[in-house]
């Protein structure tokens, strides 16, 4: 046991009984797996051993700095800070000092500087304080949070056998897991830190094996990982650096209580860190349970605004008349030859819509997540070459539509059709 002598015996363990299961849509996340079989630690009884987190030196330019002109540079970024002693955001990859290793990295992916949220989440992760950034997607998140977790890792004592993970990052999806996997490996490799992403709905042997050669970063989705925990293939105790990526996303999909679980088998004096594109009630309450005496920063408006360039019509009618009035939109819009996307509650209505209309002879296919990938896919092409032009999508499957929209957002009509709660996201 390595663990600079901290707390070693009675911890987690036992369990034992978990029975596997869930299943479900796309893999086996979103169902079950809560986590019964997970003892929870009383974190009085554990000594812990110390451990490093502050590895900040403001650079001499920051410091000669005036606070008018640190306001300024905020002002021009759109950048809100909130809490007690925020460093100084750097305004350049040199002034934030990070080692070679990393530095020939990031010339190498060609940036020519730091975008906002990374000039000031930097300078507060390196810190070691914890941490809320709120940027929106396509922001430069990923590296905010995982170039100080290099630093981090590389400042703590070597993995011993048996050792689980020393930083570890939440996400909501497969998907993302990947893709900061991805970001990892290339900002990893260099110093030989290791990591693997474990995610539901891909067979376990493969992450298994990763877990107990010993990695110091995991990525995971919620449910896949307290799997792993429970029959201990892994183990958070030496978890000093955690990162909630997406975090409204994970909640939107429901996995407060496997994030509440798995928080639990943390050392509480870890560094902690939230990511998110919003900031709505639930990611605040979130913070506040998990975070301690944090500080925080939002990039760009932190109210949810309507786009301007959309115009928005909003018709009340009872549940008896959408049909109809769908129709004489459709009827408008098919003359203009534009693309129409629907968006509805659930799966079932989406089935719904797309008989009705096309017994009604309109072009219409469905995406939800009760269809395959294949299926997914072929029915996004049909309406993106424009064959099948209505699209009829429940929120959950509109997710997976996020870049792609951004292609064909100026020639479609988007319709809501039925606001009422859906069933893909329970929450
Ligand atoms: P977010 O998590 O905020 O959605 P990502 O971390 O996925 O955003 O980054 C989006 C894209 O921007 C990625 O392709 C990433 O490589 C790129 N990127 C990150 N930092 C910079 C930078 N400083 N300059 C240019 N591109 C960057
Ligand atoms: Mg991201």
């Amino acid at each position: 046991m390595s663990y600079g002598g901290g707390y070693g015996g009675g911890y987690g363990g036992g369990g034992g009984g978990y029975s596997g299961g869930g299943g479900g849509w796309g893999g086996d996340d979103r169902m079950g797996h809560l986590g019964n079989g997970l003892r929870s630690v009383d974190w009085s009884a554990h000594k812990l051993a110390p451990f490093e987190k502050n590895f900040y030196v403001e650079d001499k330019r920051i410091s000669s700095r005036s606070d008018k002109e640190i306001e300024e540079f905020r002002r021009a970024k759109e950048m809100k800070v909130q809490g007690r002693n925020v460093p100084r955001p750097v305004s350049s990859f040199e002034e934030i000092g990070f080692p070679e290793y990393i530095m020939a990295t990031i010339r190498a992916q060609g940036f020519s500087a730091p975008t906002p949220i990374q000039c000031q989440a930097w300078p507060m992760a390196l810190s070691g304080r914890d941490v809320v950034a709120i940027s929106q997607t396509g922001s430069g998140k990923t590296i905010s949070f995982a170039l100080p977790a290099m630093l981090h890792i590389n400042a703590q004592p070597l993995l011993a056998p048996g050792d689980g993970p020393i930083a570890l990052i939440l996400a909501p999806t497969r998907e993302l897991a990947v893709q900061i996997q991805q970001e990892c490996t290339k900002f990893g490799s260099n110093s030989k830190i290791r990591n693997t992403a474990i995610y539901g709905g891909a067979p376990k042997g493969p992450q298994i094996r990763d877990l107990q050669r010993g990695v110091e970063i995991v990525i995971a989705t919620p449910g896949r990982l307290i799997d792993m925990l429970e029959s201990q293939k892994t183990n958070l105790r030496r978890i000093t650096y955690l990162v909630m990526d997406e975090a409204d996303r994970m909640l939107d999909m429901g996995f407060e209580p496997q994030i509440r679980k798995i928080v639990a088998q943390i050392r509480p004096d870890r560094q902690t860190l939230m990511f998110s594109a919003t900031w709505p009630k639930d990611v605040q309450k979130l913070a506040n349970d998990f975070l301690k005496d944090f500080i925080q920063v939002n990039i760009g408006s932190t109210e949810l605004t309507a786009n301007h360039n959309i115009q928005q019509i909003v018709e009340v009618c009872s549940d008896f008349e959408k049909r109809s009035k769908l129709i004489k939109h459709l009827d408008q819009i098919s003359q203009e030859n534009a693309k129409v996307l629907i968006f509805v509650g659930t799966k079932r209505v989406a089935d719904d819509i797309t008989k009705y209309l096309r017994q009604d002879g309109w072009p219409a296919l469905a995406i939800h997540g009760d269809k395959e990938q294949r299926e997914r896919d072929w029915v996004l092409g049909e309406f993106k070459a424009g064959r099948s032009p209505i699209l009829i999508a429940t929120d959950v499957a509109s997710r997976g539509l996020g870049m792609f929209l951004f292609s064909v957002a100026s020639a479609t009509t988007y319709l809501q059709y039925d606001f009422g709660r859906s069933e893909e996201c329970p929450s």
